[in-house]
């Protein structure tokens, strides 16, 4: 149903576009607004007019009223934030809302209700249909109450503002009908052009910024401007000055705030110390003021035409700074303004250069800025990253230079793609993130072209310490797209912005950014320039939709561009291509399920590059004769494809060596190297090197090997692994490991098959063989025989999220074969949570034996936890002889899992027979968890353990077969009897 619904969406629409029938509306806002910083508020007034340009009769108007988007927990906002959000764990004097509308047209009131789903939607009414070509007045007041922070993009955190999407506005009407949406966090946009005209009033010493000019605001300037004179001061300063110049100002901050909150607290002297403590700490870290403003009152009067939205921010603790940018094509320069807080003062310093860059790449690649400003004010924005609005951009702190100038310029070219092309994107979230994020690929590309592209998440790792040194901005994007590429969960592009799961929205950004810089690439940057220029004329202030774009494509190039907008666009097609060489012949080879063009280029001596091919329509493998002289040839040496396996794009095999981590260049053999050691009882500190490949999208696999001297026994010991990642067999994913080592008293290897199935369950199968020779001296004789040893396992398992009283449900089945052996198992677990403090946790488990003669001492069923039979796990002691002694001291939970250690005469209990056990776990908030276990079998009585845990220590306080006190009698008998629980898979980070 949906495909056949959606695939009639498309038809529709592409009818549509060949009609050439497009028209929007106009409208045009005058709106009145005073913030009251003390109740956090705001009283307006807007007018609205309201042009028809459509040829159909309206008899109503949806309109937005998006503060009530934070109203409750019945919002549309509120239902995708989720029950662990923020928002729903806030008081409901923080959340925010608007009222007092009573709306009028043409002077005359109207009738108007809420729309039946969403209380931030509106219907008006209209007494009088509206002509095509018609103009009405709607005008109303309203009143918002600002959230008492920042929960999505509206509020205000002491007396900093940020007023977004703060007023009512006509929902779209185009030619697809009404576009009436909720406010969500994610894909909000869509709305029509026309001028804005906006009063603020507001204390005199607020710094404002917004959307537009300031209309005779010739003083406000001259006093902003005035103000940049401190900040250009301080930027003066060396890095280590401004640091210090922070920590000071902050100190006389947070020393202002303790002095006002005692001052004004009556109450009792401790109550009052609680509440000073309190403030300060919140203070200290968030540096916003709460201090009474000035009694003087201005009114700041801004005007922006060709805008489809507004937005404003208030601070009175911002520092100022101001630059200018000029372009080729336009007479006047325009201004440029940042505005951030004086603890992000080193950060900042150069906010004013990526507002000049960005401006300047922009117009560049598209068409000149139209406007007279970009600003971007820091705003401590807790949904994260930024927010563009027309003009202005607010952003939240960032960690690094790097990511604060990503930050502004994603922000700042969401101008061209949300502010100046307009389309809706709620349903096609792809035209503004990602021919938003091809243009910061682009723009890294071009301002950062001489220092190799790099990008500087943590300055500290990646400067100082060298790892990850030359990560590079179109190589972090690619990732984003590539890890979840082939994953089962992947959603293709053309679903509506609330349609995607958390993990698949941002490949919006990340997969459009990618395939797009791809097709630049491949069509070459005039003509990229060209296509996408006259896409910006064209649809400069409208509503493009994809077929739009598309039809600007076809018309500048003859070139089967299906593999893009049909296959990146609208499906989960991958490219993966591979190359080979063949007694003197190279075939590329098409492993993916699109068929892109492939660009392939061959190397001669010294690596010089002697020809570049595109080749196209590869369905299944293409020969091709090289170049003379050709020694080897790579496909997208430079990077643009995102083939989601580069590994095998290259018949070059050097090896490449990288301290610790470092970007891939995927042709050579990269092997990072790090210091690495283990260390047990038997080998001690074993101190190596650790040498891996593949930990990174593009790679199907790790392989990994790590190479240490045991300085105990003298020798040398180590592992080596190798996993091959596979999808879409008859699993999900599947995943095929090598194993092999020398470590600990065992000499052996294991090969293993995961496969997994995800629909509403997750179903796992695994088979494994194993190989152990046991050295008798470096393992306890209790636990372990001595000896060779293969084993082989099958073992299925199945688990299933549920959410509700019952919490997760899992079960697991598994069987062994040894030499002379055969042994079974089943496991089940649940975990039920009658209130959401209390969590009630159930094991049970069951296992037998065939054949049960002679069965070695690690295959047997001990009663008091597992022992890691086939050495997969991490464990500190097997010999025995010390105090972290596995079985004796560590409990790993296998088998019945018993937590009290049952011995008998010296020896751990087990057995060869059917044996079973039952582990009860209540944990609640505030007391330790509390256990009882049951456990019995053909071989034994029935034992019954029952206690405590706390963290990792397991506290037994009563034991069943105890001859002498069956419950704790004092602090001895409890420290004889306490164990650990830790199950610290060292080996699995890397396999
Ligand atoms: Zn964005």
């Amino acid at each position: 149903m949906y495909k056949m619904s959606l695939y009639f969406c498309i038809i529709i629409s592409t009818l549509f576009s060949q009609q050439k029938n497009y028209f929007q509306q106009e409208v045009n806002y005058e709106i009145d607004v005073v913030l009251n910083d003390d109740e956090h508020s705001l009283s307006a007034y807007e007018k609205i007019e309201y042009k028809n340009n459509s040829p159909n009769e309206l008899s109503f108007l949806w309109f937005h009223i998006w503060p009530n988007a934070y109203k409750d927990d019945s919002t549309a906002y509120a239902k995708q934030a989720g029950p662990n959000s923020r928002f729903a764990k806030s008081d409901s004097s923080d959340r925010g809302f608007i009222d007092s509308l009573d709306f009028k047209v043409d002077g005359k009131k109207i009738d108007w209700s809420y729309h039946p789903e969403w209380i931030d939607v509106v219907k008006l009414n209209l007494a009088n249909t509206l002509k095509p070509n018609q103009t009405i007045t709607i005008e109303t007041p309203f009143f918002v109450k600002l959230p008492g922070e920042v929960f999505s993009r509206l509020g205000h955190t002491g007396k900093h503002y940020e007023i977004t999407q703060w007023y009512p506005k006509p929902a779209v009407y185009d030619k697809k009908g009404w576009h009436p949406m909720p406010y969500l966090n994610q894909g909000e946009f869509y709305s029509e052009f026309g001028t804005f005209d906006v009063k603020i009033t507001l204390p005199k010493d607020y710094k404002v910024m917004a959307t537009g000019d300031l209309v005779d605001g010739e003083s406000e300037y001259l006093w902003l401007e005035g103000l940049t004179s401190k900040t250009d001061s301080l930027n003066t300063l060396s890095e280590k000055e401004l640091k210090e110049w922070i920590k000071n100002d902050q100190k006389i901050k947070s020393k202002i705030a303790l002095d006002v909150n005692l001052e004004n607290s009556e109450d009792n002297p401790s109550s009052r110390m609680l509440s000073v403590s309190l403030e300060s700490s919140k203070k200290t870290s968030e540096s916003y003021t709460s201090e009474p403003s000035s009694s003087d009152n201005k009114t700041l009067h801004f005007r922006q035409s060709n805008v489809h939205d507004f937005a404003w921010f208030a601070d009175k603790n911002w520092l100022v700074q101001k630059g200018e940018l000029t372009l080729q094509n336009r007479s006047d320069p325009i201004t440029l303004w940042s505005f951030y807080l004086p603890k992000n003062a080193e950060l900042w310093r150069n906010s004013i250069e990526y507002l000049h860059d960005s401006g300047y790449w922009f117009s560049k690649y598209y068409g000149d800025y139209p406007y007279n400003h970009i600003t971007a004010v820091d705003g401590d924005l807790s949904a994260g990253g930024g927010m563009e609005y027309p003009n202005i951009t607010v952003i939240a702190s960032m960690p690094s230079k790097d990511l604060l100038e990503m930050v502004i310029m994603h922000e700042v070219g969401h101008n061209w793609f949300y502010g100046i092309i307009g389309s809706n994107e709620r349903y096609y979230t792809w035209m503004d993130e990602g021919l938003n994020d091809y243009s910061n690929i682009r723009y890294w590309q071009d301002k950062y072209g001489d220092a190799n592209e790099r990008f500087v998440l943590i300055p500290f790792i990646q400067d100082k310490i060298g790892i990850a040194k030359s990560l590079k901005y179109s190589w972090f994007n690619y990732i984003q797209y590539a890890s979840s590429a082939k994953s089962e969960k992947v959603q293709p592009l053309n679903l509506k912005a609330d349609e995607y799961t958390p993990a698949n929205y941002g490949l919006n950004y990340s997969k459009t950014g990618v395939f797009t810089r791809f097709l630049h690439h491949y069509l070459g940057e005039d003509k990229m320039d060209d296509i996408m220029q006259e896409y910006f004329q064209e649809w400069k202030y409208k509503h493009p939709a994809p077929e739009d774009f598309r039809s600007v494509f076809e018309k500048n190039t003859n070139k089967d561009l299906t593999w893009y907008f049909n296959g990146a666009l609208k499906t989960t097609d991958y490219i993966d291509y591979s190359i080979r060489k063949k007694s003197g012949r190279y075939i590329v080879t098409n492993q993916g399920t699109m068929n892109s063009p492939v660009e392939v280029v061959f190397y001669g001596k010294d690596k010089k590059e002697i020809e570049r091919i595109w080749i196209e329509g590869v369905d299944v493998e293409r020969d091709i004769k090289a170049p003379q002289g050709a020694r080897y040839a790579i496909i997208d040496p430079d990077e643009h494809m995102p083939d989601i396996k580069r590994e095998n794009n290259s018949t070059r095999s050097n090896v490449k060596l990288h301290w610790v981590w470092d970007q891939p260049t995927y042709y050579d053999h990269d092997i990072n190297f790090t210091p690495w050691f283990n260390a047990n009882y038997y080998n001690g500190f074993t101190p190596g090197l650790l040498f891996y490949k593949g930990v990174a999208p593009g790679y199907s696999g790790v392989t990994a090997f790590e190479a240490m001297w045991d300085l105990n026994n003298k020798k040398i010991v180590g592992k080596i692994s190798r996993s091959f990642n596979f999808e879409e067999n008859l699993f999900n994913e599947s995943t095929l490991r090598f194993n092999g080592m020398r470590l600990h008293g065992n000499t052996g290897g294991r090969i293993t098959f995961n496969g997994r199935i995800t629909n509403n369950n997750t179903h796992d199968f695994t088979a494994l063989a194993s190989h152990s020779a046991l050295e008798l001296s470096a393992l306890d004789s209790n636990l372990y025989s001595e000896g060779d040893y293969t084993t082989s396992l099958l073992q299925y398992s199945f688990s299933k999220n549920t959410k509700g009283i019952i919490d997760d449900v899992s079960f697991k089945s598994g069987i062994m074969f040894g030499k002379n052996f055969l042994k079974s198992w089943i496991e089940g677990k649940t975990k039920i949570k009658p209130h959401k403090h209390i969590n009630f946790q159930i094991r049970g488990w069951a296992g037998d034996f065939y054949n049960d003669n002679e069965i070695p001492k690690q295959y047997r069923t001990y009663l008091s936890g597992g022992i890691d039979p086939m050495f997969s796990s991490y464990i500190y002691d097997r010999t025995g002889r010390s105090s972290f002694a596995i079985m004796q001291n560590q409990y790993v939970q296998k088998g019945p899992a018993f937590r009290g250690l049952v011995k008998d005469g010296g020896s751990f209990v087990s057995s060869t027979s059917m044996t079973w056990g039952i582990n009860l776990d209540l944990k609640t908030r505030f007391s330790p968890n509390i256990f009882y276990d049951i456990a019995g079998g053909d071989d034994y009585n029935t034992y019954s353990a029952a206690g405590i845990t706390i963290g990792p220590v397991i506290i037994p306080l009563y034991q069943s077969w105890e001859e002498v006190d069956r419950r704790a009698k004092d602090v001895k008998w409890v420290s004889d009897r306490v164990r650990l629980q830790f199950n610290f898979n060292l080996a699995s980070l890397l396999q």
